[in-house]
């Protein structure tokens, strides 16, 4: 045991893993994240879900077809995908990151995203992760930008550089919140801007961000890295909200 593992192994005592969503002290065996009741409400993404931008089909009609969003909309990035769909203890533990200043659950978030193996991506395509950026101005109000932590995880885990200053949010649009679909496309339109094309040129990108809801940020940031020259940009979000199928 090294010097950090047995800082871990003492401070585990003193401050035992609690459960992201139901606060519940963690036996060991159990990881540092979820206890069983916890981990059982938790939904994986999985079964039939639209190729390109990742949402899922309840009641799928036929294998790998596009949704009725990605035939009607122009989709920069080349596909989208998350590991849990947004809802009950995620959207809870997410909550505690973003809005409740917490790093530390913020930093489980990120090993339980990393961890993740994304079973259609190739990791060896891509040489650059870049996180969905904040406004300098909402930077300043949370202290830290959730999709850089995200992003850091996983350029670690799978050895690709992360560059979290090359994109940047260089308008300050409202919330997305509250804002039905093509509210959202129109209000983050011209939001990002690329500040050294030489970084993205010609590179594989991964865009990392902890919630898909529309995907009209991540679709924009997509436009935006591949009008600088970027080959293709693949999208990993920790989650994505469910939308029922619509032609
Ligand atoms: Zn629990
Ligand atoms: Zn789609």
């Amino acid at each position: 045991m090294n010097l950090i593992e047995a800082l871990n192994a003492v401070s585990d005592v003193i401050f035992p893993p609690q459960c992201l969503g139901c606060a519940e002290v963690l036996h060991p065996q159990n990881g540092k994240l979820f206890c069983p009741a916890c981990k059982e409400k938790i939904k994986f993404i999985t079964g039939d879900i639209c190729p390109v931008c990742g949402t899922i089909f309840p009641d799928s009609p036929a294998k790998s077809h596009l949704c009725g969003n990605c035939l009607e909309n122009k989709t920069y990035f080349s596909c989208a995908r998350a590991v849990v769909s947004y809802e009950t203890i995620i959207l809870h533990a997410i909550h505690q990151f973003k809005y409740g200043n917490n790093i530390s659950v913020g930093a489980l978030l990120a090993s339980f995203m990393a961890d993740f193996s994304f079973p259609d991506i190739n990791f060896a395509d891509y040489s650059l992760i870049v996180p969905v950026p904040l406004h300098i101005k909402r930077l300043r109000d949370r202290g830290f930008n959730q999709a850089l932590i995200l992003a850091r995880a996983i350029a670690k885990k799978r050895q690709i550089p992360v560059n979290f200053s090359m994109l940047k949010r260089h308008k300050f649009t409202l919330t997305q919140t509250g804002l039905n679909k093509s509210e959202r496309k129109q209000n983050i339109k011209g939001a990002f801007e690329v500040s050294d094309k030489k970084i993205v040129a010609g590179k594989n990108v991964i865009l990392v961000d902890d919630v898909c809801t529309t995907g009209a940020t991540i679709n924009e940031c997509a436009k935006t890295l591949l009008k600088a020259g970027a080959q293709k940009v693949t999208v990993l979000t920790l989650a994505r909200v469910l939308q029922s199928y619509t032609h």
